[in-house]
């Protein structure tokens, strides 16, 4: 099939990609037209593993187009997928501009019937504001109509969740739409569910936050494990491995963050507010989630006494290992706070430097080669995300190269008895402090 992606950046070149991969034939397109030079050249704007390689395979194929050109992707294609930003906005609400604009600039230019589909995160009930606008702006009196189609990917695995997808959610109203984006879908053989345009706008916020409810939930847990001695992990692997809960999202630690969770739970909240049925318990999720990142903080003021001129090593700058982005990060919300306090902070990540560099609120930052490098002389070292790299580190070399050797680990990736039995003064997230005597 021939489809437009109106908005190239880690959901629409992911999908764009992906859908070309498939077969169908895809144009991006992007109001950045820096972005969509460096495309066109064959370069990458994003780190996604495994996303290069899909890219070029189906330039290559003529089957994987770039373009700053919205009329372009519409007159080409029967299917136009929006995937711009939906950001916060200070209150909650979700700033809905991006795609009021595209909707507009898409009716101006639509001259035959298109499918235009949202898959952008949007608050329930901007579908029908989609086609109210569309409707307005459509110069030519052409057909169309309005689908949701939310997106589950999760960065640094993008390629796997989009190519192998739990469901494929379709909000529709009319049949014939339903049944062109089934038939984008068949290549991938996943469950298709249903619904009506509402329900699926509903379904993303109702999943993000439950998600985001799961993992504050075992971290309002880990304070109680941190106050009776109790040993998180393993209550998680007790809870977790009953099937009707699962241990995915039981991974306690420095809370979440990154450009959707944060965002999405604010705009839930905002949106039972508006509709007068508050949802507060996901306040207390936001609750929880801010607090674990300040109890996190008091352990490391507490342990160090003063962060005023310490030297300390950031180990993670990305809100999760196997991407770039660093949007909303904990880690990097960390360094600002250790950097404000008057520490000497070093930082290393494997792929986030470039975009972190960007960040006025780390700019004091010292930004090591490698992550022995950071560790050089460093008086303490916090972990802040889990990448793989982190993990299998030469524990000994990074004792040796410190001066002082304690580490706060903020994503619990190390074990504490090859800490303590290799000499370091270990803290993690509700399991017990390792100190040497
Ligand atoms: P992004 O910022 O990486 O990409 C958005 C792109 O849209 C940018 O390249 C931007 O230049 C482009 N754009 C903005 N206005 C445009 C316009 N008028 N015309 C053409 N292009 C325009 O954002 P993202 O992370 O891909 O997220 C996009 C949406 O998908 C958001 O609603 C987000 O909540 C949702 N989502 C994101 C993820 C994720 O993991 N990143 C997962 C699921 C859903």
């Amino acid at each position: 099939m021939d489809i437009a992606i109106i908005g190239s950046g880690y959901v629409g070149l992911v999908t764009g990609a992906c859908f070309a991969d498939v077969g169908h034939n895809v144009i991006c397109v992007d109001n950045d037209e820096e972005k969509i030079k460096t495309l066109q050249a064959g370069r990458l704007p994003i780190y996604e593993p495994g996303l290069e390689e899909i890219v070029h395979r189906n330039v290559s194929a003529h089957r994987l187009h770039f373009s700053s050109s919205i009329r372009e992707g519409v007159d080409k294609s029967h299917i136009i997928f929006i995937a711009v930003p939906t950001p916060p906005q200070p209150n909650g609400d979700v700033d809905l501009s991006f795609i009021e604009k595209v909707s507009r600039e898409i009716a101006d230019v639509l001259t035959d019937y298109r499918v235009i589909v949202d898959k952008s995160t949007v608050p329930v009930k901007t579908g029908e504001r989609v086609a109210e606008t569309i409707k307005r702006y459509n110069r030519h009196g052409a057909k169309f109509d309005v689908v949701s189609n939310p997106e589950f990917l999760r960065e640094g695995c993008a390629i796997h969740d989009l190519m192998h997808p739990d469901r494929v959610v379709i909000g529709a109203q009319s049949q014939h739409a339903v049944d062109l984006m089934k038939k984008v879908y068949e290549p991938f053989m996943a469950p298709v569910l249903v619904t009506g345009i509402n329900s699926a706008e509903l379904i993303k916020h109702a999943a993000n936050s439950f998600l985001a409810l799961k993992i504050s939930y075992i971290n309002a847990i880990s304070a109680i494990c941190d106050a009776s001695g109790a040993d998180v992990d393993k209550v998680a692997d007790g809870i977790g491995m009953d099937r009707r809960i699962g241990r995915q999202f039981l991974n306690a630690g420095i809370g979440y963050g990154g450009s959707c969770f944060p965002k999405d739970v604010a705009a839930f909240i905002h949106i039972g507010e508006q509709l007068g049925v508050p949802f507060t318990l996901l306040k207390e999720v936001q609750r929880i989630n801010a607090g674990q990142k300040e109890r996190f903080l008091k352990l490391i003021r507490d342990t160090l006494w003063v962060l005023r001129e310490k030297k300390i090593a950031v180990w993670g700058l990305t809100f999760k290992p196997d991407t770039d982005d660093v949007r909303s990060s904990v880690a990097i919300e960390l360094v600002d706070t250790m950097l404000r306090e008057g520490a000497h902070v070093t930082v290393y990540d494997p792929k986030g430097m470039e975009k972190a560099r960007e960040l006025k609120a780390i700019a004091d930052a010292k930004f090591a080669a490698s992550a022995l490098e950071a560790v050089d002389g460093a008086e303490a070292l916090v972990i802040a995300t889990e990448w793989n790299e982190f993990a299998n580190v030469d524990l000994t070399a990074l004792k040796r190269r410190m001066t002082t050797p304690i580490v706060f680990d903020g994503r619990n990736l190390l074990n504490p008895d090859t800490m303590g039995e290799l000499g370091f003064h270990y803290h993690s997230i509700g399991r017990a402090s390792i100190i040497p005597r």
